[in-house]
């Protein structure tokens, strides 16, 4: 299949950017502030490219209300490489010996509290496992330990499409949030949580950095193990430096804070996110091929998950959506199904070409 034009791309990551977002950095390309080179081609030490890494973190403070209190470190490793450093950094503050909590609602969180066991105690706290991940456990079967350095969890599982509507209230043990999938989608109060994480090429631009925003305090804690590039107090005292950082994703992500600034902030795409997923979910909900199923108060506003009862017609689904343009709606292998990322940069004219052509195939099928 080949285009002329740009599709509509559901794909859950690397995912579609703003057109405006991908013209700048085209335009900027051979040139870039008059210096005749490419941001890609110059120092990350030299004054202009601190200038950009300078925007970048103020942005993300204005966008998320960051309070100082907070550091905000750009590494590279993904959210899979903090599965490792998170352990390693706040472990040891356990009172008696390595440990942490974890909430287990999907493929996600699995990975994380899995990747925690080669470091220490790693306690399940609850698990929706058996549910086949289409929900949140309930907060009477949550075993939280008293003495965990941490709880984590996954604010939005991009699998299976399941979502925390709020920050859950775990005590008072520090919470560490995996935002990879929701992060900037919607207002979310930073202080409630002393770590939260996650990769870049979700819902801000391509992939290649990893947002860590830590609460200061749990800065300088880190195993003697811990890698050079992954101990968080190494990275906050050399401005994420230690070696060379992902020059063009921070660019790239620059400019995706840009446009979402000029958009109006997380409060105006929260809104727009929020009526996505309505139109995409009442669609669902009253079709009589498509189900989404996904408890609903936890259904995902970024990743809307769902099956063709007919599971024979899925073959047929994904090569005429795809002719269409709507590329990208093939669910993770892990689930099965379909999936529709419908991240910030997804416009609402894509969700309703999405439902157009669905409730065409339906009356089709
Ligand atoms: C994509 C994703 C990850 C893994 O991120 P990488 O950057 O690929 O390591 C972790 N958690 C969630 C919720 C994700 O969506």
């Amino acid at each position: 299949m080949t285009f002329d034009r740009r599709i509509f791309n559901f794909a859950a990551g690397p995912a579609t950017l703003p057109e405006e977002v991908l013209k700048q950095a085209a335009d900027e390309m051979l040139n870039w502030r008059g210096l005749g080179t490419s941001v890609m081609e110059i120092s990350h030490r030299s004054k202009e490219f601190m200038e950009v890494y300078e925007e970048v973190i103020h942005d993300l403070r204005t966008l998320m209300n960051i309070p100082d209190a907070y550091e905000i470190l750009l590494l590279q490793g993904g959210g899979l490489g903090q599965n490792a450093a998170i352990p390693m950094n706040l472990m040891p503050l356990a009172k008696n010996g390595p440990k942490a909590d974890y909430i287990v609602t999907g493929i996600w969180s699995e990975k994380s509290f899995k990747e925690a066991q080669k470091y220490g105690v790693a306690n399940l706290v609850a698990s929706s496992a058996a549910e086949k991940f289409n929900t949140i456990p309930a907060k009477s079967s949550w075993q939280l330990s008293n003495d965990a350095a941490y709880v984590l969890y996954c604010a939005n599982e991009t699998i299976g499409g399941v979502e925390f509507p709020d920050v859950p209230d775990v005590g008072n043990t520090p919470l560490v949030a995996d935002i990879s999938s929701n992060i900037l989608s919607k207002e979310m109060d930073v202080t409630k949580c002393a770590v939260w994480f996650g990769g870049a090429q979700k819902n801000i631009g391509p992939s290649g950095v990893t947002i860590v925003i830590v609460r200061k305090d749990f800065i300088g804690h880190s195993m003697g193990i811990t890698p050079t590039i992954w101990d968080w107090s190494v990275q906050a005292n050399t401005q994420s430096m230690i070696n060379t950082p992902p020059t063009f994703s921070i660019y790239m992500a620059g400019l995706g804070f840009k446009w979402l600034l000029k958009q109006g902030g997380v409060k105006v795409i929260e809104k727009r996110n929020q009526e996505k997923a309505d139109l995409l979910y009442s669609f669902l909900d009253q079709s009589s091929l498509y189900e989404n199923r996904v408890t609903k108060e936890y259904r995902s506003r970024m990743n809307v998950t769902f099956f063709l009862k007919d599971e024979n017609l899925n073959t047929e689904f994904l090569a005429q959506s795809n002719a269409a343009g709507l590329v990208a709606l093939r669910g993770h292998k892990a689930a099965g199904g379909m999936r529709a990322s419908i991240y910030n940069a997804m416009p609402i004219e894509g969700v309703k070409a999405l439902i157009e052509f669905m409730r065409d195939f339906e009356r089709r099928a």
